[in-house]
C-alpha cells in the first residue's frame, strides 16, 4: 500500500492511505501463520478472532470474514484506520520479530470497506428482555455498549449531545485520516441493531439525571473532551486555541470552507502547536492543511513522543516542523499573538510514566514568531453531567471510578471508556464498553 504523496495530499483533506485491492489482502492473508495459539487476538481489547477472519480473506471469502469480525467489533472501518496497531494486535503477532507482522488493520479495514460496498448485514439479536438502557455519549465506548446491549435483547437508548453521532471519530479526528462518510456508514449499522437515538440532547440538562434514573440502567460514556490549558501567561490572546475547538471547527463545523459555512477559524501564516500526542500531530496536520508554516514543540525528545509512528512520519513529511526538548513558557502579544516564547528543557529522572522527566534549562529561552498558538497538552472529563449524579465517586483526575466490570459507586449507574480511563484510545475506550455491557446484562438478568 503506498501513501499518497506528501506534496498532494498536503493541500486536502483525502485519506493519506488507499488501502489494499482484493489481490493485495488475499496475498497479505496468506502470509498468516495461523498460529494455534494467537498471541494477535490477545493484543486485540475487545479479542476479534483475528486468525479466523484472515483465513476467510485468504480463500476470497471477505463476507465470512466480516461477519467474524463484527461478531465482536461493530467498528471495524473505524479501527482498521486509527488502532494503534504496531502495540496492539500487529504488536503481538509471531512474524513482528522476523519480518513484517500481518497488516492486521489494514486487513480489518478492507473488509469493513468491502462490506459497505457490497451491502451490510448486522449481527442477530437475542429475544427481547424488556429491560430498557440508556447510554449517554455516542463516541466508540456509548455505540458500542449500545450495539453490545441491543444485541443481548435490551431496548436502548442513546443521548448525544451534539447534532451528529460518534464522537472524537466525528468531531476530533480529521478526515484524511477517518473520512466522516465511513463513521456516519458504522453508526447506521449500529442504529440498524434497533437502537434509538436521541441528537441534541445534553443529558443533565435537556434530560435530568432523575429522569435518566428511571430506566433499568444508565451506561455513561461522555468521554474526556474538557481541553487542558497550560496555564502560562497570553492564553486569553485572539489566535490561542486548544486542539479540541481548532479540530472542532474544521472538523465538524466545516470552518475551512467558510464563508460557505457558518464558522470561521483563523488560518494563522506560522502556527505553534504544543504537545506530542495524536491530537497535537492531527492539529498540526489540519493546519498544514490551512496553508500555515507549522512548528510543534514537545518538551521530551522524539523517542518519547506518544503519538503513533504512523501520524509522526505523516505529520513529517507534510511539512510539520517538530522540536523536541522545548516547552513554550509564554504567548506573546497584546492583542492578537505574534509570538510564543519557549524554553529548553533536558531530560532527568523518570517520573511515574516511566519516561524522563523534563525540566527547563535556566537562560535557554527564544521566540518563534507566530500568530496562532494552539495547546493540545491533554483533556479531562467534561463534569456538567457528572458532578450532577448524586454519591459518584470520582478518581484522581476528575474521572469516574469504576471497578473492573465499569460499575460505579451510583447503583445501576456504569462507565466505560475516556470518561473513566481519562484520554486513551478508541479501542480501549470499546473494549470497556463492551465489558460494562455485559455486566449490565448480568444485572438485569439476576433482577
Ligand atoms: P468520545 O469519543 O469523546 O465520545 C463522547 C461523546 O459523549 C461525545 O459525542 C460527546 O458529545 C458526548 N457527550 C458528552 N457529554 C454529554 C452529555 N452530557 N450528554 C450527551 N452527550 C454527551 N484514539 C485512537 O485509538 N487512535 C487515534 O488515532 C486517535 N486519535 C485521536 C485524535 C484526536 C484529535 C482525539 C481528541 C482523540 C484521539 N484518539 C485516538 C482517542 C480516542 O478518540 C478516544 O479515546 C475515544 O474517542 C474515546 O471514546 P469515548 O466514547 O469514551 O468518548
Ligand atoms: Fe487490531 Fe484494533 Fe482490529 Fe483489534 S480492533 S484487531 S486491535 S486493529
Amino acid at each position: 500500500m503506498e501513501d499518497r504523496p506528501a506534496g498532494q495530499r498536503v493541500h486536502d483533506f483525502f485519506e493519506v492511505s488507499p488501502g489494499f485491492s482484493p489481490d493485495e489482502a488475499m496475498l497479505e492473508a496468506e502470509r498468516c501463520l495461523q498460529c494455534k495459539k494467537p498471541k494477535c487476538v490477545n493484543g486485540c481489547p475487545v479479542c476479534i478472532d483475528i486468525p479466523a477472519f484472515i483465513a476467510e480473506i485468504a480463500l476470497g471469502n471477505f463476507r465470512n470474514a466480516a461477519v467474524i469480525i463484527k461478531a465482536d467489533n461493530m467498528l471495524p472501518a473505524v479501527c482498521g484506520r486509527v488502532c494503534p496497531q504496531e502495540t496492539q494486535c500487529e504488536g503481538e503477532c509471531i512474524l513482528s520479530g522476523k519480518e513484517k507482522p500481518i497488516l492486521i488493520g489494514s486487513l480489518e479495514r478492507f473488509i469493513a470497506d468491502w462490506e459497505r460496498a457490497h451491502g451490510t448485514s448486522v449481527p442477530e439479536k437475542q429475544a427481547s428482555t424488556g429491560h430498557h438502557v440508556a447510554v449517554v455519549g455516542s463516541g466508540p465506548a456509548g455505540l458500542t455498549a449500545a450495539a453490545e446491549l441491543s444485541r443481548l435483547g435490551h431496548k436502548v437508548t442513546l443521548f448525544e449531545s451534539l447534532h451528529e453521532a460518534g464522537g472524537v471519530l466525528m468531531y476530533g479526528i480529521p478526515e484524511f485520516r477517518l473520512p466522516k462518510e465511513i463513521v456516519r456508514a458504522e453508526v447506521e449499522q449500529v442504529l440498524a441493531m434497533g437502537v434509538e437515538i436521541r441528537l441534541n440532547h445534553l443529558a443533565g440538562r435537556s434530560i435530568t439525571v432523575p429522569e435518566l434514573q428511571k430506566f433499568d440502567a444508565v451506561f455513561l460514556a461522555t468521554g474526556a473532551g474538557l481541553p487542558s490549558f497550560m496555564g502560562i501567561p497570553g492564553e486569553q490572546l485572539n489566535g490561542v486555541y486548544s486542539a479540541n475547538e481548532f479540530l472542532t471547527r474544521v472538523n465538524f463545523m466545516h470552518a475551512d470552507q467558510f464563508p460557505v459555512f457558518d464558522t470561521p477559524v483563523k488560518k494563522g501564516s506560522r502556527v505553534v502547536v504544543a504537545g506530542g500526542g495524536n491530537v497535537a500531530m492531527d492539529a498540526a496536520r489540519v493546519a498544514r492543511r490551512l496553508g500555515s508554516k507549522v512548528t510543534l514543540v514537545y518538551r521530551r525528545r522524539e523517542e518519547d513522543l506518544p503519538a503513533r509512528i504512523d501520524e509522526v512520519t505523516h505529520a513529517k513529511e507534510e511539512g510539520v516542523e517538530i522540536l523536541t526538548c522545548a516547552s513554550p513558557i509564554r504567548v506573546i502579544g497584546e492583542s492578537c499573538v505574534t509570538g510564543v516564547e519557549c524554553v529548553q528543557m533536558e531530560m532527568c529522572t523518570p517520573d511515574e510514566t516511566g519516561r524522563p522527566a523534563a525540566r527547563p534549562v535556566d537562560g535557554s529561552s527564544f521566540i518563534i514568531d507566530a500568530d496562532m498558538f494552539i495547546e493540545a497538552i491533554g483533556q479531562g472529563p467534561n463534569p456538567l453531567l457528572i458532578s450532577e449524579i448524586k454519591g459518584l465517586a470520582r478518581a484522581k483526575k476528575g474521572n469516574v471510578k469504576v471497578d473492573g466490570e465499569g460499575k460505579t459507586s451510583v447503583p445501576r449507574i456504569f462507565a466505560a471508556g475516556d470518561v473513566a480511563t481519562g484520554a486513551a484510545t478508541v479501542i480501549w475506550a470499546m473494549g470497556s464498553a463492551k465489558t460494562a455491557a455485559r455486566a449490565i446484562d448480568r444485572m438485569l438478568r439476576e433482577d
